[in-house]
């Protein structure tokens, strides 16, 4: 008798063809993994989605994202290989490109001069001419998003992240495509509520070119609102004197992609004909910026620092307040109130501490351990949907960087009994997170939780946890 077939099921598993190795990324949404094919050993990186929760809506946007990427292939542009759908998880298999973040090379070069800002943008205007031509606009050009090849000199500008990018109407006038981007590169029509086109992408370079500049942006405020208002009056300047050195045909062609009236603002293939750009070793100076590549690390550094928090924050669904650094010890814990019996409140709040402790340690088993299976959790980021359950949780668990370390630390907690033997916490807390190689990151968040007494032990029933109030992600 013949031996059966062994064939490969149906759905063919991202687990079954891939091994997942370390963590490259993390944005607001997904995580990004270096992953090894089994077979052939080459190398990738896979951009993770959870899916559990995810409705419709959502789940149609990773179904535009994937589409958008599998249409492109440029050299200027991070290449999407295969997709992989699973009942609570979504994967696209990227290029692996290991040259990180542009930004990042920039600072850590010893020359850098106009002529290679100009290369860079150059590159940028190849990769989004390409889809223009498409119509396919990006909508969310910035540094994050810029990536590099390779460690080599002169590696290719690699553009990533088509999250938001959408399919331009094949009329090509200008349309309402919704608000989205990232706040200090959002185009003022996008800003204003009117239609919008292509215009919003040249927007975005225009911002990060005048960044490769002199290392700061444009668009600079403390509050949103204030930051909204001055890119919709358009007002920037060439501040002396780190301008003064800064050519005159750079700043035409900033000027020109950061016009205020879409309809007059250059296009991307215009852009590449610029002189700043097309005749480059003439128009662009070679002289070295030394004060430019300073003042980015700073940019660089401020930037990573909300990022981080940020993505802490919605790795681990929690929303920030405001990024605290005085706070780090566990000094205001001990200013429990007396509302409710010293025993009560001494358990709730152990409790509520094992359970920070668990998430901390990314300890999955301890944190189910304190948590009731259908605990409700109210978090920012949900909608108005309420999570049932500790699935949710879990990919949170399962894709948290172990080489992360990260405290959370309670304070002044207080306690009050519901009814016997259930219990209701809030508190505030600071996360701190430190990663190999990266800014230790600070910040805090309020909560509140109701714990039930069940056989003896404290489950958690319920948590909620306060809307993000200062953010930079994607909108
Ligand atoms: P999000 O939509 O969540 O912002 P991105 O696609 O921008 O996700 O990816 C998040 C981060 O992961 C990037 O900023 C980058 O650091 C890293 N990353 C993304 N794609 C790749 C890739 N192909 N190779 C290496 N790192 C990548
Ligand atoms: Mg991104």
């Amino acid at each position: 008798m013949a031996s059966p077939v062994r064939r490969k099921s149906a759905v063919v598993k991202f687990n079954e063809i891939y091994d997942l190795l370390d963590d490259l990324g993390k944005g607001a949404f997904a995580v990004v993994k270096r992953c090894k094919h089994k077979e052939n050993k080459r190398e990738f990186a896979v951009k993770i989605f959870n899916t559990v929760n995810m409705k419709e809506r959502e789940l149609s946007k990773l179904d535009r994202e994937e589409k958008i990427c599998l249409r492109l292939a440029h050299p200027n542009i991070v290449r999407l290989n295969e997709t992989f759908t699973g009942p609570a998880t979504r994967y696209m298999v990227f290029d692996l490109v290991t040259g990180g973040e542009l930004f990042e090379d920039i600072v850590a070069r010893e020359y850098y001069s106009e002529r290679d800002a100009s290369h860079c943008i150059q590159q940028v205007l190849d990769a989004l001419s390409y889809c223009h031509e498409r119509g396919i606009m990006h909508r969310d050009l910035k540094p994050e998003n810029l990536l590099l090849a390779s460690k080599q000199r002169g590696a290719d500008v690699k553009l990533a992240d088509f999250g938001l990018a959408v399919e331009i109407n094949p009329s090509g006038d200008d349309h309402w495509y919704g608000f989205a981007g990232t706040p200090g590169y959002l185009a003022p029509e996008v800003l204003n509520h009117k239609p919008y086109g292509k215009g919003v992408d040249v927007w975005a370079v225009g911002v990060i070119l005048y960044i490769l500049l002199v290392g700061y942006p444009p668009f600079w405020e403390d509050s949103r609102t204030k930051l909204y208002e001055t890119i919709k009056k358009g007002k920037y300047d060439y501040p002396s004197p780190e301008w003064d050195t800064v050519t005159k045909e750079a700043k035409h062609l900033i000027d020109k992609m950061l016009s205020l009236n879409g309809a007059r603002r250059i296009s991307v293939k215009q852009a590449l004909q610029h002189p700043w750009v097309a005749q480059r070793d003439r128009i662009a100076s070679g002289v070295h910026r030394q004060q430019t590549t300073e003042s980015l690390k700073g940019f660089n550094a401020r930037r990573k620092l909300v990022g981080a928090i940020l993505t802490t924050m919605v790795t681990k669904r929690i929303s920030t307040l405001t990024i605290d650094k005085r706070s780090t010890t566990d000094a205001g814990a001990a200013a429990a109130v007396a509302a409710a019996p010293k025993d009560v409140v001494d358990e709730v709040i152990g409790a509520t501490r094992q359970l920070l402790g668990a998430v901390d340690r990314g300890s999955w088993s301890d944190f189910c351990a304190t948590c009731d299976p259908d605990m409700i959790s109210i978090l920012p980021g949900q909608g108005q949907q309420t999570v049932k359950g500790l699935q949710f949780h879990k990919f949170y668990f399962d894709n948290y960087n172990k080489a992360a370390v990260a405290r959370t630390t309670l304070n002044s907690p207080s306690v009050k009994v519901v009814s016997d033997g259930v219990a209701l916490i809030s508190y505030s807390c600071v996360l701190q997170e430190a990663k190999p190689g990266a800014l230790q990151t600070s910040s805090s968040y309020m909560e509140s939780r109701v714990w039930k007494k069940v056989s003896g032990r404290w489950k958690c029933q319920q948590v909620h946890r306060s809307a993000v109030l200062k953010d930079s992600t994607a909108v």
